[in-house]
């Protein structure tokens, strides 16, 4: 298939081509090809090697109403939590003794937390673990408020743009949202030397082969150094709980695709994906992803971190059934290693 020898070859296509290239997930020989390809490519830069990160959801508040997120404003049915500064202390004392180097702090967008708090937060957890990583993933906040948080010692953002199609933002989003805002922030955390990730869900209601090859033509302009892509799956209190799930095969297809584009790109396999298919992590890691991230979170609070039904959050997906997953991955010949696992820049 031509579009598939011009990814390989490393040619930039135009976008009736990634339109092609998305579709060519019914191949099963163009598919087979590129794993082969993206599997070869991650082994020049990362060998055998995954890289785990461990997922504090530190925060179920949110002043956003994006219709797909079970964590929405708008849904009455979510008891509202917030951790406190010593109980993700706890969680990351836990993490670090099951050999996690980076610490995920994940949250809606809840203003409870102001840069001050947050910088005592990120501080006292470098302070605590000066060999960890400290990632973020706490939404759309001014350029001086990322500053504050680098400045104390945020190394990545993860912020999906969740669409590079305006229209399809505009499906997924209440009014007052904007992809030229989500645009702006990832940006500035470029700008402000963060590790950046991007992304998107796989099969979000109005989302076509189109709109996926705008996310594949932005994703090569922001050129981030992680980018999180998962099934969508439908939550029960959300307008969109009638639609379809996201395709498992799809997702997996989009994941080749990413580490041939992005050889180095740090590439999850995501908790929806895991959630989606039993053995879906695995089938990540063998698509071309290297990273997993699973939960630290107190268990008590991980229910009500639902952003979708069914979410996975105990059994192999927790952090403290580590163990579980090294075997599971050993299993199909990759190594879960104790590392921070940077970008690996130069
Ligand atoms: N508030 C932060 C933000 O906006 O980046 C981080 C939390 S947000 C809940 C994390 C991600 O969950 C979103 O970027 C979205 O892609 C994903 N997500 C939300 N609802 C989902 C659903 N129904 N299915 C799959 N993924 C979902």
């Amino acid at each position: 298939m031509q579009e598939a020898d011009k990814l390989i070859s490393g040619e930039k296509l135009t976008h009736g081509e990634y339109v092609r290239l998305v579709e060519s997930y019914k191949d099963e020989h163009v598919r087979e090809a590129l794993q082969n390809e993206a599997v070869r490519i991650r082994s020049v830069h990362y060998g055998r090697r995954v890289f785990i990160r461990g997922l504090i959801e530190f925060t179920n508040y949110c002043r956003n109403g994006c219709f797909y997120c079970g964590i929405n404003s708008s849904c009455k049915s979510v008891t509202r939590y917030r951790l406190t500064k010593e109980e993700i202390l706890e969680c990351c004392s836990k993490g670090y003794e099951y050999g996690f180097r980076t610490f995920v702090l994940q949250g809606g967008e809840d203003m409870y937390f102001t840069d001050d708090i947050l910088v005592d937060i990120i501080s006292s957890i470098k302070n605590m673990f000066p060999d960890c990583a400290v990632t973020l993933s706490v939404g759309e906040r001014e350029y001086s408020s990322y500053a504050k948080l680098k400045k104390a010692g945020a190394d990545r953002y993860l912020l999906r743009h969740e669409t590079a199609d305006e229209q399809h933002y505009k499906r997924l989003h209440p009014k007052g949202m904007s992809l030229s805002e989500r645009k702006r922030c990832l940006y500035n955390l470029k700008e402000l030397g963060y590790q950046v990730g991007a992304g998107f869900m796989v099969g979000s209601p109005g989302q076509t082969s189109d709109t996926i090859a705008s996310d594949l033509e932005f994703l090569s302009e922001l050129s981030p150094h992680m980018i999180g892509i998962g099934p969508f799956i439908p939550h029960h209190d959300t307008i969109f709980a009638k639609e379809e799930q996201g395709s498992v095969e799809l997702t997996l297809h989009l994941l080749t695709i990413l580490r041939i584009m992005f050889p180095k790109v740090l590439l999850p396999a995501t908790t929806a994906l895991g959630t989606a298919e039993t053995d879906g992590r695995e089938r990540g890691i063998l698509a071309g992803a290297n990273v997993v991230m699973p939960n630290l979170s107190p268990v008590n609070y991980r229910k009500e971190y639902a952003l979708y039904d069914n979410k996975i959050c105990t059994g192999d997906e927790a952090a403290e059934c580590i163990e579980n997953l090294k075997e599971k991955f050993l299993k199909i010949g990759y190594e879960i290693v104790q590392d921070r696992g940077d970008y690996p820049f130069g």
